[in-house]
């Protein structure tokens, strides 16, 4: 008697190159697969590949024959991990494949808010006529980044700055062994406070756990040099929102960048107060975001339940 197919299901919409790659992957008889948004999937899967949404206990305990998920990006904050370790489930991500192109985007923030680039646009495309000296910025070449994480991400950043612009780094990463990371000359700190007040960027790439919720709340804030400039690139809990607004609002900051906010998708009923502040910038979590990391990551979500299943 021939085993029933094993049952993929594709949750989200994957880049087409992913969906291509799945089908040709997982073809009949071995396996079934179930082209997005394969709603149903808890009824039959044995595999799902996801993107961005989130996988809840109710979900894992739910589908009684999942055994693998194969989750693109690497980010796991809205996966149940502990229900997931419970039934017996394995999550696998896709880490480092997004880093390049978020290294780029907090590249881009940096100088956009070093240079008030993003506030000065729009205030001239509503008419306001400006003299060269209210518009003077942050020069970034040489300069002191603090980078708490030194993982994929972390450790791009560090790269950039680095190497493309004499940047003097500072690296908090406490599970980091001492030889872990030596391609790019920088120097260990043992705490985020011991290097607060060096900083003219703190740039954060941890994931949204227990022990960094809140890492950088009003003590910080106190902490770092007037003209220092925040980027939070990970996920929005790390920075306390409220405490920032306020630090914001007094200037004990130059400016903030932010990809990662506790509400996400952000939207102008959450954060109207905070978009009314000159030197804050906004993206909606789009750090992964080019085509080529899309495909790129989506695909090796596939390969890892591929791998998974043929290995
Ligand atoms: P990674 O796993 O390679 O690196 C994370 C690093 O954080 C590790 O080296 C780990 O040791 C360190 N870390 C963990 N807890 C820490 C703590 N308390 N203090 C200091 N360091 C700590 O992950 P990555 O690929 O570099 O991504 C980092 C985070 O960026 C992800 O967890 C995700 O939340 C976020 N992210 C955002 C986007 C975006 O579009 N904005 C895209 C991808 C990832």
């Amino acid at each position: 008697m021939t085993a029933p197919p094993r049952v993929v299901a594709l949750v989200e919409n994957l880049h087409p190159h992913a969906i291509k790659l799945a089908q040709e992957l997982f073809t009949a008889p071995a396996y079934q697969l179930l082209l997005p948004p394969a709603e149903n999937w808890r009824e039959s899967a044995h595999a799902i590949v996801m993107r961005t949404g989130s996988l809840t206990r109710e979900d894992i305990e739910t589908a009684k024959y999942l055994q693998v998920v194969g989750k693109q990006g690497v980010g796991l904050d809205k996966v149940d991990l502990s229900a997931a370790k419970e039934q017996g489930v394995i999550i696998r991500n896709t880490p480092g494949i997004n880093a390049t192109a978020v290294a780029e985007l907090v590249v881009a923030h940096i100088f956009a808010v070093a240079r008030q680039i993003v506030d000065i646009g729009v205030r001239q495309r509503n008419g306001e006529v400006f003299q060269r000296h209210q518009c003077s910025g942050l020069q970034i070449t040489g300069k002191n980044i603090g980078i708490v994480g030194m993982g994929a991400i972390g450790k791009a950043v560090a790269r950039m700055l680095h190497d493309g612009f004499g940047c003097t780094i500072f690296a908090y990463d406490p599970f980091l062994a001492d030889d872990a990371w030596s391609d790019v000359p920088h120097t260990r700190a043992r705490t985020v406070q011991e290097i607060l007040p060096l900083l003219d960027v703190l740039t954060l790439h941890v994931p949204l756990v227990d022990g960094t919720r809140n890492l950088i709340s009003m003590t910080e804030f106190k902490a770092m040099k007037q003209s220092c400039i925040l980027i939070n690139h990970s996920r929005g809990g790390v920075v306390n929102e409220d405490d920032m607004v306020t630090a914001l609002k007094e200037q004990k900051i130059r400016g903030v960048g932010i990809d990662a906010l506790v509400y996400d998708p952000p939207t102008l009923e959450k954060y109207g107060e905070l978009w009314s502040l000159p030197n804050i910038i906004t993206t909606p979590h789009i750090g992964a975001s080019t085509p080529q990391t899309q495909s790129e990551s989506a695909c090796a979500a596939v390969r890892n339940v591929w791998e998974f299943f043929e290995s």
